[in-house]
């Protein structure tokens, strides 16, 4: 019987190994992969096949990209507040998500919605793309695709 977690428990278990690799000094995707174990999976990987879509049917397809403690951490905000999608002009201040993204097999960065994102961006990543999170004040908060920290 396959198991299904919903994006909360997912957000759960990244805090939990975020926490865990705070205290004991393992890396935190070695964290994420022991929280599979205890679950019944082989790695974080596989946990995150079995949070598939056919289990958010609710939420965004971005959630899993999205990490709101490390953004309060780094509280970067995207300034000016993005208005439009600039690939198909769509309104995004009913958005849960934007994506300031490279545009796949370019060099070109956009703003886009997460469906032109899921489309024709190239990743969230540094040098990729960064998910920024709709704040309900104009404000959009960085969720994914931090910078490397600096050693
Ligand atoms: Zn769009």
């Amino acid at each position: 019987m396959p198991i299904k977690f919903n994006p909360e428990q997912i957000q759960q278990f990244k805090l939990q190994a975020r926490i865990h690799s705070r205290s004991s000094g393992s890396s935190r995707t070695s964290e994420l992969d022991q929280i599979a174990n205890q679950h019944g999976f082989e790695s974080w990987a596989l946990l995150m096949k079995h949070a598939g879509p056919e289990t958010q049917t609710n939420a965004s397809s971005l959630d899993q990209f999205a990490d709101i403690v490390r953004g309060n951490e780094f509280a970067t905000y995207f300034s000016p507040a993005p208005t439009k999608c600039d690939m198909c002009r769509k309104d995004l201040s009913d958005e849960k998500y934007f994506v300031d993204a490279v545009i796949r097999n370019s060099t070109t960065w956009a703003c886009m919605c997460e469906k032109c994102f899921n489309e024709l961006g190239a990743g969230i990543a540094w040098g990729e793309g960064q998910l920024y999170q709709n704040q309900r004040n104009s404000r959009w908060l960085m969720v994914g695709g931090f910078p490397p920290i600096a050693p």
